[in-house]
């Protein structure tokens, strides 16, 4: 193993049968062409960061990700980081390099209610994608391109 406690580089074939969901999930959404980050692990009851009380649990990313702004990284990057990290969160670079802009619907600010608001105000989100976060909002892609958004919802990723 080298130095640096990083496992060395084994073939994809072989670790495609072997790798772990965040690896696959992370395969996945670099095949749409998004550009994936590893991040630190989000624990019952807090994050592997350690701080019981992260207000950023499972977020951080683990490794310098700016260059990935830019483009997205290559399968034996990826493989890399889930075969020292198998169960580091997936992260998604948002904005032109990944075609994605998310609306941040957040349930502890009234969210879904200020998003009603601002659809019958403009015009409806397209169907999309979802994910859950951890503080139990539901978050989607492809917003309208209107840049006017309610208290309760936020954006990320460039319009
Ligand atoms: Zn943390």
């Amino acid at each position: 193993m080298p130095a640096d406690g990083m496992p060395p580089i084994q073939n994809v074939a072989s670790d495609e049968a072997t790798i772990g969901p965040p690896a696959q999930a992370a395969l996945a959404y670099l095949g749409l062409g998004w550009s994936v980050v590893p991040a630190l692990t989000p624990k019952h009851g807090g994050c592997s960061c350690g701080r019981a009380d992260c207000p950023s649990s499972g977020k951080h990313p683990r490794v310098a990700w700016e260059h990935l702004t830019h483009h997205p990284p290559g399968v034996e990057e990826v493989l890399g980081w889930w075969r020292r990290w198998p169960d580091a969160n997936v992260a998604v670079v948002t904005g032109s390099v990944s075609g994605v802009a998310v609306v941040d619907v957040d349930a502890r600010m009234d969210g879904e209610r200020a998003l009603a608001e601002r659809e019958r105000a403009h015009a409806p989100l397209t169907a999309t994608v979802e994910s859950r976060t951890g503080g139990g909002s539901a978050t989607s892609g492809s917003p309208s391109p209107s840049k006017v958004w309610p208290r309760g919802s936020s954006t990320r990723g460039s319009s």
